[in-house]
């Protein structure tokens, strides 16, 4: 018996698979410390709450249009317009169940078998599995300190080609929290606009944003990237919203349309009382979101002054999103109990056997240098498990 060639050459999400690990271990009564899924350990603002119990209550739980609710992507669009500058009429909005859809959506979209597109590695986990199951093919463009972490001119000569047909931007980026300034993605745009490349820009992180740094949508650098832009964003990170599934794109209308159909198929509306609920999140008082940024960003300090004392690692500083990437590489060739640690899966595997704390394996992001710290936790317990990890560093040998 065969199966699909396609899903068998998918790796299944690391970061859920961590994640899930953890849990389990803790359901067990394991004292686990979990650094490793994304998502703001905060609850829900109750005033959105409120709105998907008053939309439940008053029957709003049937089919809805595929793209979204009306009143929704009057309210995507104002968003766009008051945060971004960009100005979008609802029928260039679908609204979709989790930015993850999104992606699925945009790539099902625009690829065509033999594709190209262009990720920067470290990359989030999902670009290159969501890119091949479009039937496209991810091409991995290794960016290092040098570069900041991100994209530029040299790079992407160095790698485009004639079947480029996409390039995919993450600012504030996972895993890295690397932010492009005006002036990187004014380069960029320039870029997609001489090789005629498809921008897929994926915002998500927009409001996790710490210091001095400014998001900036690519799509609004000039009438060109706008057009071919398609600027993923959603709920999930911004109002703490991870479980309610709520993803939304503005693009050119005949993309939105394509993306709209295809979403007609697989999956219909997002979640009906989610769309209610998402209404009040984006027309509602922020007070929630600026305390739970700020206290991220009290987190990622202390987060960066801790790491900065632990012998033989250094990170990335993140600008933005709630990760630190640790940079692991000293460890390789040493041993800790007689087990050689080889690369960041082995150092990942032993830290949560011997100290109980679950951090991601740089090697799902294309960067098997670095471990991934989520901190989005509370201060009690990045204390905690950063206390753990110097035990477990200094029970390393040479
Ligand atoms: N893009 C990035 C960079 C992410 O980290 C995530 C996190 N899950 C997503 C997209 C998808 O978000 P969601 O499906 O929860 O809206
Ligand atoms: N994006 C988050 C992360 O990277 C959530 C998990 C996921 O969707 O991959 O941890």
């Amino acid at each position: 018996m065969g199966y699909s060639k396609k899903a068998e050459n998918i790796t299944p999400s690391i970061t859920l698979g961590i994640t899930t690990k953890a849990k389990e271990l803790s359901d067990a009564g394991v004292d686990v410390v979990s650094f490793g899924v994304g998502e703001p350990d905060f609850n829900t603002p109750k005033h959105i709450i409120e709105a998907a119990i008053k939309a439940m209550e008053e029957g709003k739980t049937k089919y809805t249009p595929t793209p979204g609710i009306l009143e929704l992507r009057k309210a995507i669009c104002n968003k766009f317009k008051v945060d971004n500058d960009l100005s979008y009429t609802p029928e260039q909005i679908v609204v979709s169940t989790g930015a993850k859809q999104c992606l699925a959506n945009a790539f099902m979209a625009i690829l065509n078998p033999g594709d190209e597109v262009l990720v920067s590695s470290p990359y989030w986990v999902s670009y290159p599995e969501l890119i091949k199951l479009a039937d496209g093919i991810p091409v991995i463009v290794e960016t290092d300190r040098e570069s900041n972490y991100k994209f530029n001119l040299e790079l992407l000569d160095k790698y485009v080609t004639n079947k480029t047909k996409a390039i995919i931007i993450n600012s504030p980026n996972n895993p890295t929290g690397t932010v492009y300034s005006k002036k990187e993605l004014e380069v960029i745009a320039k870029f997609a606009e001489d090789k005629g490349l498809i921008i897929i820009s994926d915002e998500i992180y927009e409001k996790l944003i710490y210091g001095k740094e400014k998001h900036v949508s690519i799509a609004s650098i000039s009438e060109d990237s706008y057009k071919r832009t398609i600027v993923i964003n959603g709920l999930s990170k911004a109002y703490a919203m991870t479980g309610w599934r709520l993803g939304y794109v503005a693009a050119d209308k005949k993309i939105s349309k394509l993306m709209a159909s295809i979403q007609s198929h697989i999956s219909s509306n997002a979640n009906s009382i989610t769309q209610y609920a998402a209404v009040a999140a984006l027309n509602g008082p922020e007070d929630d979101q600026k305390n739970m940024v700020l206290e991220f960003e009290k987190r990622r300090n202390y987060m960066l002054e801790r790491i900065s004392k632990m012998k033989d690692i250094s990170c990335i500083e993140p600008s933005g999103a709630f990760y630190v990437m640790m940079n692991i590489e000293k460890f390789f060739g040493r041993s800790i109990n007689g087990k050689v640690i080889n690369g960041s899966v082995e150092f990942s595997d032993l830290l949560l056997d011997q100290e109980k704390v679950a951090v991601v394996p740089g090697a799902g992001f294309g960067a098997d240098s670095y471990v991934r710290l989520s901190y989005a936790t509370s201060m009690d317990i990045i204390k905690k498990g950063l206390d753990r990890i110097e035990k477990f560093i200094e029970k390393i040998k040479k």
